[in-house]
Formats: structure tokens, sequence, C-alpha cells
């Protein structure tokens, strides 16, 4: 089991490998069917991928000694910052507790098909 909290002259760092999608394929048992070319994100703490995107996270570790920078205008006349710091994915039980957090199925899809393909 991989240990995110790495002791340091300071006490401890959560260690926390960077944010990572990875390209699988699904291959489909049906004949007549094309096989299905998925991503998945990869776990920032145990390195396996998520498949059940209710069951993860995407959680950030916000720098706060750098400044919010604006980068544009949305919703006729909202600012959009972007927020310094790294986000990461990971399961539930992988959590290390940062804040802000959301679901991973709040912000990716599990059907990643085109709408053409969810017909069948
Ligand atoms: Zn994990």
């Amino acid at each position: 089991m991989n240990s995110i909290l790495t002791p340091t002259a300071e006490g401890t760092q959560t260690q926390l490998a960077p944010f990572q999608l990875a390209y699988y394929c699904i291959q489909l048992h049906q004949e007549g069917y094309s096989d299905e070319l998925i991503f998945l994100p990869i776990c920032s703490v145990c390195r396996q991928p998520i498949r059940d995107f209710s069951m993860g996270n995407l959680i950030v570790r916000t720098d706060d000694s750098k400044e919010w920078e604006s980068v544009g205008i949305i919703n006729d006349g909202d600012r959009l910052l972007r927020v310094p710091g790294e986000v990461f994915a990971v399961h539930f039980e992988c959590d290390p507790g940062l804040k802000p957090w959301t679901r991973l199925s709040n912000v990716l899809r599990s059907d990643q098909r085109f709408e053409w393909e969810k017909s069948r």
C-alpha cells in the first residue's frame, strides 16, 4: 500500500502524483460492434485507474502564496479566475481529505461514446 504522507524535517508532507488520464480500450464481446476507447483518471495515490467515477473525487491542493489570475468573462459578466494549485484524482478510500474537492462524476462522463453511438 502506498503512503501519501512522507516524513520531512518540518513534519509530514502529502505526496501525490499529478493528475493523469490514461487511454483504455473496451473490447466488446458482441459481434458487429466496434471496440470502445475511453479515458480513465489514474488515482494520484495508488496509481490504479478509477473506473467508477461515482466512487472518486477530484481534489485540489491550493497555493495560497499566489494570486488568483483573471482569465476572462463568462456567463455575460462573471469573472473566471484561475485558482493556483494542483488537481488530483483519487478513489474514495485513497482520498487524503484535501479541500476543495468535487465528485469525479461531476466533471467526467462515464459514458464517453458519441451521441450517435448510444442508439445501439
Ligand atoms: Zn486509489
